[in-house]
């Protein structure tokens, strides 16, 4: 079974590397992406936290929700101030950093502000802290994050 992936992994990704280049299809690509990143969000958040979850250590926990879902349970502004917008998704009360899930009763629609706040005051893990490099990820992580809501 790995063996018939990997033996059609190699000429897909030279095939997908290829199509990236082209200025024909390149245009076309992203602007597929960006629309699919924005009518389906969840799909984009689902992805980073399991990414995140990976590089602290955690198994990911994924309970999928939509966007509606999520407006539903905790409204359409940022639930920590209420004045500001939905502009990220914050794993809250228990972030992804401390083996958080990503499901509707730990995540909370947050403006920016208050989700870096938040980032900031977030204590070390109890184990031990995340190498530099699963920081590093993590500011990548959140501005892919904000960049995809
Ligand atoms: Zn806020």
């Amino acid at each position: 079974m790995d063996g018939y992936n990997a033996a059609r992994r190699e000429p897909n990704r030279e095939r997908l590397a290829a199509r990236r280049k082209n200025p024909k299809y390149r245009d076309a690509d992203l602007a597929r992406l960006a629309a699919r990143r924005e009518a389906m969000p969840h799909e984009a958040w689902e992805h980073s936290y399991r990414a995140r979850a990976h590089r602290y250590g955690f198994e990911p926990i994924v309970e999928s929700f939509t966007r509606d879902e999520l407006i539903e349970a905790y409204g359409a502004h940022c639930w920590h101030c209420t004045a500001g917008a939905f502009e990220e998704l914050d794993h809250y009360p228990v972030p992804v950093s401390r083996g958080g899930a990503h499901r509707l009763d730990n995540v909370r629609p947050s403006c920016l502000k208050c989700n870096r706040a938040s980032w900031r005051d977030t204590p070390a893990p109890i184990a031990e802290e995340p190498p530099a490099l699963a920081r590093t990820g993590e500011a990548i992580d959140r501005a892919g994050l904000a960049l995809a809501v």
